[in-house]
């Protein structure tokens, strides 16, 4: 064996010949060797036979081989880089007595491992990568695309870019790949996109299914000719496909689920819509809603996205230019009461006169010009006496003590009762409490409620003050009594407890409303402020006929809580001054003429509890309406004893009074208000099914009145 001869530093090796290495490693000897062949694979000893014969055959002249792929069936390459490559030449060795054929081996181990990655990475990827000339004819592809388009495509010159656009495609989709081919053509080559990409469905040609290549091209130039070229890389987005088909389908399902649930939502919603109309719209429909009203709702349904109509805006437009100025009346509501036919003359009078004030004062009407409505000088004088009633409490002396000794276990357990009760029986705890329903209950929720210690209160003196205002109640009154006012303070400290309404308020709102409940008709005179007014009683004369009476209830009120004995507000100037406006504002909202106008949840509490027994139990309900009824008859005595028209519904001599308008009151007046609240405080329902109840039974009456057997 001849030792290396080396031309060139990077001749590293000669072998002797090509059964035997001389430097790599072992063997040395042919014996050696023939053992090493005999150790590993059959494979890899037919590869070392087919290189040594290619080697012999000269068939390596300028290749560079991956030492790792070839040397290492044979030799021990740990030693050496695994990227290293070899390059291979035969030579002949003249030796003494013969000539060997050998091989020299250069040996390079500074081989890029970058491009020997990429060279990896190109053989394993399963992606096609084409590359394609201009005139459409194949360049280059790599051993993934030569395996799937067979090793011939290259040298045969037949395999075109439209033949892959045409491969496995659809039966009678070929008209489609020439299109999708000619768009794609026309992009790389003649706008010159960056990149374009188009996938196409393709047959199998192993199983026959439906599958989706996504064919990306991308232009470039032909680094050999310098010609524009385009790479062309396919891979299979059958699986992504799959998957869109598959939310696809699932939207679509999802989709058609959610139209039948609208759909069933929508009936819904018009089945409901309609039990309410039953439940809530009379049959002789008032519009009782304002312009505001109407403005409001437009405007809702603009904003919850419904399609304004030019009809819907055309309605808004005359009705706030109907209106003149009052945006907080209802349009047209005495035609309304007046012309339908549906409503008694009678019923629709007194409704208009509740709502709005009595005719001969309404604008537009002209007094009575014989002056025969007039009262008699006679009988005003009579008037003034009525106001010395009113001082029926002058002295009312109370200790601490006295407040609770009188509770019997029975008020105790009414009391509690009272705490949560929505149908509590008025008008037994009234006849246990002996005249004493008001302020029992006052003491008790104020006990509740911890209001005299909260606010530095004296509770004497609250107590005293309670009293004189309970006294300040006639009990002759039919309906404006101090029961009426227990009543109203129960309902009132329902809708703050129960209803949930205090919890929007502070703690000297909710003082306040408990305050305004206990005087909001102090002084009541049994008669309404229209019979005030026709009569020029000094109230309305002191009030210029603006709701004279609650202006009296509240001014009367703080009139006694400035008095020595009842000034419970020991900071009177900082804690009144905190109270009044509400107070005010809340009693004054009491007024029916203000019953669209009332715009604060304090004037609505009041107001609901105030007309409370509406919800109350059917019982109790219907004896406060024919107590009302005849407190309105005892004042259509007295305009008849002083010569003036008796008032719509309280002529006792006529078919009957107030209870034939309660399907109107209810739901004109009674309904709407209940359900706003009840909208608005979750917590208020029940009142708002009471009110329902006792609406449906009026609602019988009158059906059962109308086809009497
Ligand atoms: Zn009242």
């Amino acid at each position: 064996m001849r030792s290396a001869h080396a031309t060139q530093d990077t001749y590293r090796c000669l072998f002797h010949n090509v059964e035997c290495a001389a430097k790599v490693g072992t063997p040395r000897t042919p014996a050696e060797y023939r053992e090493v062949l005999a150790r590993i694979s059959a494979d890899k000893r037919r590869q070392w036979y087919d290189w040594t014969r290619s080697i012999r055959e000269n068939k390596h002249e300028d290749g560079w081989l991956q030492l790792h792929d070839v040397m290492q069936p044979v030799f021990d390459v740990s030693k050496l880089d695994l990227t290293a490559t070899v390059k291979c030449k035969p030579i002949k060795l003249r030796l003494k007595d013969h000539c060997v054929t050998a091989v020299m081996c250069q040996i390079r181990t500074d081989h890029d491992k970058t491009l020997i990655r990429q060279s990896a990475m190109q053989k394993r990827t399963s992606l096609f990568a084409l590359m394609f000339a201009e005139d459409g004819t194949l360049l280059n592809a790599n051993q993934a695309a030569l395996r799937k388009f067979g090793p011939d495509c290259l040298e045969s010159n037949t395999f075109h870019l439209k033949d892959l656009f045409m491969e496995g495609c659809c039966p009678g989709g070929q008209a489609e790949a020439i299109a999708a081919y000619e768009k794609a053509y026309e992009a790389c080559f003649k706008l010159g996109v960056e990149s374009y990409r188009h996938p196409i469905p393709r047959i199998s040609s192993k199983t026959g299914e439906l599958k989706w290549s996504m064919m990306e091209m991308w232009p470039m130039t032909d680094p050999i000719t310098g010609k524009p070229a385009v790479l062309v890389i396919v891979h299979n987005i059958t699986q992504q496909k799959r998957l869109e088909l598959q939310l696809a389908q699932r939207h679509e399902a999802l989709q058609r689920e959610k139209d039948a649930l609208q759909q069933e939502a929508r009936s819904l919603a018009q089945r409901l819509e309609a039990v309410i109309h039953d439940k809530f719209i009379p049959k002789s429909h008032i519009d009782a809603d304002t312009p505001i009203d109407k403005t409001l709702n437009f405007l809702h349904a603009f904003i919850a996205g419904a399609e304004p109509s030019v009809q819907s805006a055309l309605d808004i437009y005359h009705v706030l230019t109907e209106s003149n100025t009052d945006l907080r009346q209802p349009v047209g509501l005495e035609s309304q009461l007046l012309q339908k036919s549906s409503m008694d003359t009678e019923v629709g009078m007194s409704m208009l006169q509740l709502l709005t004030g009595p005719a001969a004062f309404r604008e537009g009407t002209n007094p009575d010009p014989e002056g025969s409505s007039m009262p008699s000088r006679k009988s005003l004088s009579r008037q003034t006496s009525m106001l010395k009633g009113t001082d029926r409490c002058q002295q009312v002396l109370i200790s601490e003590a006295s407040i609770s000794a009188s509770l019997t276990p029975q008020l105790e357990r009414m009391l509690q009762d009272a705490d949560t009760n929505w149908q509590f029986d008025i008008f037994a705890f009234s006849a246990q409490a002996e005249g004493h329903a008001l302020s029992l209950l006052s003491f008790h929720f104020f006990e509740r409620f911890n209001v005299a210690e909260k606010f530095g209160m004296d509770p004497v003196k609250l107590a005293t003050f309670v009293r004189v205002i309970e006294k300040g109640y006639d009990p002759q009154n039919p309906y404006h009594n101090s029961t009426h006012v227990a009543s109203v303070v129960q309902m009132t400290h329902l809708l703050l407890h129960q209803g949930g309404v205090a919890k929007v308020m502070t703690d000297s709102q909710i003082c306040s409303t408990y305050y305004a409940a206990l005087i909001h008709d102090f002084e009541h005179l049994g008669v309404n402020n229209d019979y005030l007014i026709k009569t020029f009683h000094p109230l309305a004369v002191m009030y210029n006929d603006i709701s004279p009476l609650e202006n009296h209830h509240v001014a009367a009120a703080v009139r006694v809580m400035f008095r020595p004995e009842c000034m419970f507000c020991q900071r009177l100037a900082t804690d009144t001054a905190l109270f009044r406006p509400v107070v005010v504002n809340q009693v004054l909202g009491t007024d029916m003429k203000k019953h669209f106008d009332i715009t604060s949840r304090f004037q609505m509490l009041l107001k609901c509890a105030d007309i409370g027994h509406l919800a109350a139990a059917p019982d109790t309900h219907k004896r406060w309406a024919y107590q009302l009824e005849e407190e309105f008859f005892q004042q259509g005595d007295r305009e008849k004893e002083i010569g003036l028209p008796v008032s719509p519904l309280m002529d006792r001599s006529n078919k009957g009074g107030i209870t034939r308008s309660q399907m109107g009151f209810f739901s004109i007046v009674g309904l709407p208000m209940f359900k706003a609240m009840a909208d608005v405080f979750e917590g208020a329902q029940p009142m708002l099914d009471g009110v329902m109840a006792n609406y449906r039974s009026w609602e019988a009456a009158a059906a059962a009145a109308d086809n009497p057997g």
